[in-house]
């Protein structure tokens, strides 16, 4: 018998239907034995569509009073999926209750539509537990020093989970999803894409952060602060299959580099269409350009990716960078009526059609030439490097997006990814 977190997502909990497929698949773990948290989504499309309601009373929605209100009407998706599973649960048979993030309480900071958890208190929890209960806590949102509802940023009930599970000691946390586990890249894009039944927890936080959708990359960096065991899987196998048998699917998260069995140099290949690139062209170059640039930046409360600065002729230098595509406008106005005039650029250049395709794999810490049979490959495609940028474990490449599903799949090939074709 173990404490152990389910989360549902969005898919999962689409259509009552579903919900009471989610509801007898935890009662199989109950019934087995296990105390059981679940922390689901909102039932698919839901969030956007309050969000969608939101943008239509108000289309401007950019400061803070607004960020607090959004959150409060997002929020709501997950306050009646919460419910629904409970009485789901009970109709069931089992004894269940749900909660709201505030009401148990979910502590978090005050930046709405993103914000972090401080902290959990699972008193509450624990009680119900103990009276033979099972929790149904909702994913996505929490309550901030001043009483007002946050929501953790889209996909943040991932985090909230690992969160839960965290705070409670869980020996396990199993995010059930609409795919099977955690891929070599999208299937979508590369069919030939393989399934890994582990990933260390390094490379995962890379896959997340690098755009692979599987899991919200602050779920992935809870789960290694505080070395959560998580797995991804699927919510679509029969909910009756052997309990033994579902312990063991899909991909597992590992900490211990050696425990892992498929010993790749590249693990996988992660990519992201939303990013938009800026270039601050003919900056003058002194100390402090770095700071003027993306401090204003920052403190629009928008978050830099790629970042290159040229080395300067005369003087002057060309300065790079790229944020998601949501906050394409925003950069550009800052640009404009700020940036440019503040530093004394001569102007700025944006596109916001560009991606970026990055290979992942902790075998790159001890092979050389990983980078250059990437660029050999995209070479070879035809295809323009834009950007590049590595780390320990990774090496990023920023191209026009056109370009994106030919560089996924030419990588995938190159790194031997593929699955091995198998005679019919
Ligand atoms: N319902 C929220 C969203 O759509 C949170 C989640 O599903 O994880 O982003
Ligand atoms: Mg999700």
């Amino acid at each position: 018998m173990a404490l152990i977190v389910h989360k549902y997502g969005g898919t999962s909990m689409g259509s009552p239907e579903r919900i009471r497929n989610v509801a007898k698949r935890v009662a199989k773990w109950a019934r087995a034995g296990h105390q059981m948290v679940v922390v689901p989504s909102a039932m698919s499309g839901e969030t956007n569509r309050l969000l969608g309601l939101a943008k239509e009373v108000n289309p401007g929605l950019l400061d803070d009073a607004a960020m607090r209100e959004l959150d409060m009407i997002a929020a709501t998706g997950e306050q009646v999926s919460v419910g629904l599973l409970a009485l789901a649960l009970q109709a069931e048979g089992m004894a269940a209750v749900s909660y709201a993030g505030w009401q148990v309480p979910v502590r978090t900071d005050s930046s709405y539509t993103k914000a972090r958890i401080a902290s959990i208190d699972d008193q509450r929890v624990r009680a119900d537990l103990s009276a033979g209960k099972v929790v149904v806590i909702t994913g996505f949102q929490g309550i901030d020093e001043a009483g007002s509802i946050t929501t953790l940023g889209r996909g943040g009930s991932d985090t909230s989970a690992v969160a839960v599970a965290a705070a409670m000691g869980a020996a396990e946390c199993l995010i059930y999803t609409d795919v099977d586990g955690v891929y070599t890249t999208d299937p979508r894009v590369v069919p030939e894409a393989r399934r890994m039944n582990t990933i260390s927890f390094e490379e995962m936080l890379e896959m997340a952060s690098l755009g692979s959708k599987v899991l919200q990359i602050r779920s992935v960096e809870f789960a290694g602060k505080y070395r959560v065991p998580l797995r991804v899987l699927s919510s679509f196998t029969p909910w009756d299959i052997d309990i033994d048998e579902e312990a063991k699917s899909g991909t597992l998260i590992t900490f211990e580099e050696d425990e892992k069995m498929e010993q790749a140099v590249i693990s996988g290949i992660a990519f992201n269409r939303d990013e938009a690139k800026f270039t601050v062209v003919g900056v003058p170059d002194k100390p402090g350009i770095a700071y003027q640039i993306l401090g204003a930046v920052a403190d629009a409360n928008i978050d830099v990716d790629v970042i290159v600065q040229n080395v300067s002729h005369d003087g002057r230098t060309d300065f790079s960078f790229t944020v998601h595509r949501n906050d394409f406008q925003r950069v550009n106005d800052l640009l404009a009526n700020t940036i440019v005039p503040n530093t004394g650029a001569a102007m700025f250049t944006a596109d916001p059609r560009i991606c970026k395709v990055s290979i992942v794999g902790i075998g790159m810490k001890s092979h050389a030439g990983v980078a250059s049979t990437m660029f050999r490959t995209l070479s070879e495609e035809g295809i323009n490097i834009q950007m590049i940028t590595t780390s320990e474990i990774k090496t990023s490449v920023v191209l026009d997006e056109k370009y994106m599903e030919l560089a996924v799949r030419a990588l995938h090939r190159a790194f031997g990814l593929d699955a091995p074709v198998t005679q019919v």
